[in-house]
């Protein structure tokens, strides 16, 4: 069982690294206590040795449900601090502490603390990919899984502002009818899809069906004939009865679905460039020998100030309270 006064073994390096380090994580697993919990884009291993691999909405229930007294977060810096939000009293490790997120530091709390006074009358509804201080200045977070949802349940007389992903906005603003006045943020790999090379990539496969990320650029989503969080283009994939599916989000959504849809095939959407843009370069950051390293030394580990846990607290509860 972890307990803070644990000694921490910091200095190890790859030089440390184990022949089976598959075998070392389990191990460490059990000495430490700890959960691992991946985002769908980790590394094809990650994933493999997750106890869990989901979305930011599943991944959010299972660091506010978990046991463990160790968080290994094998996702993006946002991610990992939404697991401390819900629990102060455990140790939350993230592999890489530069694994960011270009879609959460696209929006800076002064920039947006001035946005929003312009708006008094209006209420902050932040997408999860965000810093904690944006979540301790909005009213109720979402994901890309209820996001449309949560809208719908908030009063039509009530002005909102959206934060910070103005494509995933616009995509709410449809589906919803709502006016949402957008903080005009977005991700750095689904804006970088080519709307040229999708129509030629479905000229050549005319029978597989395109499943689309809200957080593309709408250009993309008009070719899409479903829309959905990762966990519901996973969904989607399993139930459709078409058996091939471009896909368009980041690539490594297609390892889960390859194992869970045998005899389907899958073909990752491509970038503007000849270059792996579609591969969210944060994501990658984090790899098994780090997130080995990380269990081994007890670090780097996430850190807030109180004040600002405490308020970007509040409207992740309402979020979980609101998509039950
Ligand atoms: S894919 Fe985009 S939104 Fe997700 S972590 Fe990477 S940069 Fe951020």
């Amino acid at each position: 069982m972890f307990t803070s006064t644990l000694p921490r073994q910091n200095g190890s390096t790859v030089a440390d690294l184990p022949t089976d380090l598959f075998a070392a994580i389990q191990s460490l697993k059990k000495e430490l206590n700890a959960v691992i919990l991946a985002h769908y884009y980790q590394d094809p291993d990650i994933q493999d040795i997750a106890d869990y691999i989901g979305d930011s909405l599943g991944l959010s229930r299972q660091a506010a449900q978990t046991n463990a007294d160790v968080i290994v977060f094998a996702g993006v810096h946002f991610m990992a601090e939404t697991a401390k939000i819900l629990n102060p009293d455990k140790l939350v490790l993230l592999p890489d502490l530069n694994a960011g997120c270009s879609l959460a530091e696209s929006c800076l709390p002064d920039a947006f603390a001035k946005f929003k006074a312009q708006y008094p009358d209006h209420i902050v509804v932040s997408y999860i990919n965000c810093t904690a201080e944006i979540k301790a200045m909005s009213d109720i977070i979402c994901t890309s899984s209820n996001a449309v949802n949560i809208v719908r349940q908030i009063p039509e007389d009530q002005p909102i502002i959206f934060a910070p992903d103005r494509n995933l906005g616009r995509y709410v603003m449809a589906e919803t009818g709502r006016d949402l006045v957008l903080w005009q943020g977005a991700c750095l790999v689904h804006e970088n899809f080519s709307e040229k090379k999708l129509v030629q990539l479905k000229i050549e496969h005319p029978e597989a069906e395109i499943i689309a990320h809200p957080e593309c650029e709408p250009p993309i989503l008009r070719h899409a004939d479903y829309i959905g969080s990762t966990t519901a283009l996973l969904n989607y994939a399993q139930k459709s009865p078409k058996l091939s599916f471009i896909v368009v989000t980041e690539p490594g959504i297609i390892h889960q679905m390859e194992k869970e849809t045998p005899g389907k095939s899958f073909i990752p959407a491509p970038p503007m460039n000849s270059c792996a843009c579609n591969e969210c370069p944060h994501m990658r950051l984090n790899t098994l020998e780090k997130l080995y390293l990380s269990m081994k030394n007890r670090s780097p580990e996430i850190t807030l100030p109180e004040e600002i846990r405490i308020a970007a607290l509040r409207p992740i509860q309402r979020m979980l309270e609101m998509s039950k």
